[in-house]
């Protein structure tokens, strides 16, 4: 999996998880499959979201150039 698309993929999850939460207010069973959605952002981001030249972790990076190492990774 490319970075960008395991980024997009933690988002989705986060943004996907707190929605089923704030849906709890409204059916309380959906507070735990919302938690667990959300806290799941950690798979990808783990172990995706590295940078191709150095194999850091990129983070929140969406720029062009590797913050650790200064390589392009776009
Ligand atoms: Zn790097």
């Amino acid at each position: 999996m490319h970075f960008q698309d395991a980024q997009k993929l933690r988002d989705a999850l986060l943004i996907v998880g707190f929605v089923l939460m704030l849906g709890a207010h409204l059916y309380a069973p959906l507070l735990i499959p919302g938690a667990v959605t959300a806290l799941s952002f950690v798979i990808p981001d783990y172990l995706y979201n590295k940078c191709p030249h150095c194999g850091k972790h990129l983070g929140r990076n969406t720029k062009k150039f590797c913050q650790h190492c200064g390589r392009s990774i776009k």
